[in-house]
C-alpha cells in the first residue's frame, strides 16, 4: 500500500477516535470519513513536439456541510488519488476551525511542471479547468495555488473559466490570484504571520514573554521567512535555520548561531546566492538541528520530517507545525510522551486560507481592503480560533490536535444536523 493510502487510513482512525470522544454518531462519522465528491480526469495536452500527452488529474470536495469547498491544486509527480482525499479532509477541518462558511477541497495533476514549456503548462492548466468546469464556482468549489502552482496559473484558470462560462466574470472561483487581477493584499505574509500569532498566543497562555525565547526553523520559503520576521521583531531569537536549496554551500543543511540569526541577512543571502544558508555562521547537520536545545521548533518546509527516528532527540519545549503534516503519527506519540506541546498544522498555518477567504469576499462584494484591514481582521479571526482550541483542550483534557479536530468536527456536525442530513 502507498504512503498516501496509509495516511488516509490513519486520518480516518483519528476522525473515528475524536468522533467517539466527542460523542458524535456513527452516521456522522460515515459521512465525513470519505470526501463527498472526487473527480478523476485524463487531460490531453498538445506538446511542443507535435505529440499529445495525457495527464492524470483529481479534484476532491470533502464536505459541503458549511459551504463551498476551498483548497489548493498541486502540480507534482507525487500526486495521488489518496493524497487529495487526505488533504481535502484536512482542509475541511482547517476552514471549520476558523469558523468559515466553507468546506475542504484539494486537487492535483500528476506532472513535473519543470519538464513542461510555458505553452504546455498553460495548455495543461486550461485543460484542468475544462475537466472540472461544472464542479467549480464561487458557490461550489474554489481552487487556489498549492505545491508548484502560483498566481500565474490562477490567471490561466480564471481566464479559461470565464471563457467557458459565457464571459461571466466570476473571479471568486479561484483565490491566490495576483493583486492586479483581484488577489488580496496581505496574502503573501498571511501564513507566516499566523504562525507567529499562534506562538504569541501560546506564550501568553503559559504566562511567558517571547522576549529571548529561542527558536529553530526549518524552511525559509514563504511561510518560514515571514514567521521568522515577525517572531524576531517581537523579541524571539532565531538560533538555527535548516533548509534545502540547490545553491547551498556543499555539505551544509543548517546554520546555527547562539546569538541569533538575522532574518534580513538570511533574506539577502537567499536573494543574492539562491540559499539563505550561505551566510557566515556555524554549519550543523540535520540531526544536530532537530536535537537543538531551544524553546520552539518550527518545521516550515515539508511533511514527515519529525518521526520515530528523530522525535526522541527533540529538546524543544514546543513544536509548531507551520508546514502541512511535518510530524508523523509515531513522531507525535513520542513528543506527547516527552510532554512537548505541539500546535497542529490545521491551526498554525491556517492564516493562508483565511486570507484566501478574504480574497473571495472582496471579489464577491467588489470592495477591496488595504493591508492594515486584512492584517487586523486576520489577527482577530485567528485569535478567536486559537483561544477556542486552548479552551477545548482544557475542557476535554486532550492535546491541541485532538482539540482542533473536536472543534472543527462539532461545527460540521451541527451544520449537517440543521440541514437534516443526520
Ligand atoms: P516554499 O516553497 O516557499 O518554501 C519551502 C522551504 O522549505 C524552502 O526554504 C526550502 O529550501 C525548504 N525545504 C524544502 N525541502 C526541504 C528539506 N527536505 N529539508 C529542509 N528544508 C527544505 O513553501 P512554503 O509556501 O513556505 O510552504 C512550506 C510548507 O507550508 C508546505 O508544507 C506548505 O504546504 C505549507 N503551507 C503553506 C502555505 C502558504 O500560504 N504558502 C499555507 C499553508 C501551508
Amino acid at each position: 500500500m502507498t504512503k498516501a493510502y496509509d495516511q488516509f487510513i490513519n486520518l480516518q482512525k483519528k476522525l473515528k477516535e475524536v468522533s467517539d470522544l466527542a460523542g458524535f454518531s456513527e452516521s456522522f462519522y460515515n459521512i465525513i470519513k470519505e470526501p463527498e465528491r472526487i473527480i478523476e480526469a485524463n487531460i490531453p495536452v498538445k506538446m511542443d513536439d507535435g505529440t499529445t500527452k495525457t495527464f492524470r488529474a483529481f479534484r476532491s470536495a470533502h464536505s459541503s456541510a458549511l459551504g463551498p469547498s476551498k483548497g489548493g491544486v498541486r502540480f507534482d509527480e507525487s500526486v495521488t488519488y489518496e493524497e487529495v482525499k487526505v488533504l481535502s479532509t484536512l482542509m475541511s477541518l482547517k476552514v471549520a476551525l476558523l469558523g468559515l462558511p466553507l468546506g475542504g477541497g484539494k486537487g492535483g495533476i500528476v506532472v513535473d511542471p519543470k519538464k513542461l514549456s510555458e505553452r504546455e503548462l498553460e495548455g495543461l492548466s486550461r485543460g484542468f479547468v475544462r475537466a472540472i468546469n461544472n464542479y467549480i464556482g464561487p458557490r461550489i468549489d474554489v481552487p487556489a495555488p498549492d505545491v508548484n502552482t502560483n498566481a500565474k496559473i490562477m490567471g490561466y484558470f480564471t481566464d479559461e473559466y470565464i471563457a467557458l462560462n459565457g464571459g461571466r466574470h466570476d473571479i471568486a472561483t479561484f483565490t491566490g490570484k495576483s493583486v492586479d487581477m483581484g488577489g488580496s493584499l496581505g496574502r503573501a505574509e498571511a501564513t507566516g504571520f499566523g504562525v507567529y500569532l499562534t506562538i504569541k498566543k501560546y506564550y501568553e497562555k503559559i504566562g511567558k514573554s517571547l522576549e529571548g525565547a529561542t527558536f529553530a526553523l526549518q524552511g525559509f520559503g514563504n511561510v518560514g521567512s515571514f514567521a521568522a520576521k515577525y517572531l524576531v521583531e517581537d523579541g524571539a531569537k532565531l538560533i538555527a535555520l535548516n533548509s534545502k536549496d540547490k545553491n547551498a554551500e556543499s555539505g551544509s543543511s543548517a546554520v546555527f548561531d547562539a546569538n541569533g540569526l538575522d532574518p534580513e541577512t538570511l533574506e539577502k543571502a537567499r536573494e543574492t546566492t539562491g540559499s539563505a544558508l550561505n551566510i557566515d555562521a556555524k554549519k550543523i547537520s540535520n540531526e544536530e538541528f532537530f536535537a537543538l536545545d531551544c524553546d520552539i521548533l518550527i518545521p516550515a518546509a515539508m511533511e514527515n520530517v519529525i518521526d520515530e527516528t528523530n522525535a526522541e532527540n527533540v529538546k524543544a519545549r514546543l513544536v509548531v507545525e507551520a508546514a502541512n503534516g511535518p510530524v508523523t503519527e509515531a513522531g507525535e506519540a513520542i513528543l506527547n510522551e516527552k510532554n512537548i506541546s505541539l500546535i497542529p498544522d490545521i491551526l498554525a498555518n491556517s492564516g493562508g486560507v483565511l486570507v484566501s477567504h478574504y480574497e473571495w469576499i472582496q471579489n464577491i462584494t467588489g470592495s477591496y481592503w488595504d493591508e492594515e484591514e486584512v492584517r487586523n481582521k486576520q489577527e482577530k479571526d485567528m485569535t478567536k480560533a486559537i483561544e477556542e482550541v486552548f479552551e477545548t483542550a482544557d475542557k476535554y483534557k486532550v492535546n491541541y490536535r485532538k482539540a482542533a479536530f473536536i472543534l472543527s468536527l462539532s461545527r460540521i456536525e451541527k451544520a449537517l444536523k440543521l440541514r437534516g442530513r443526520i
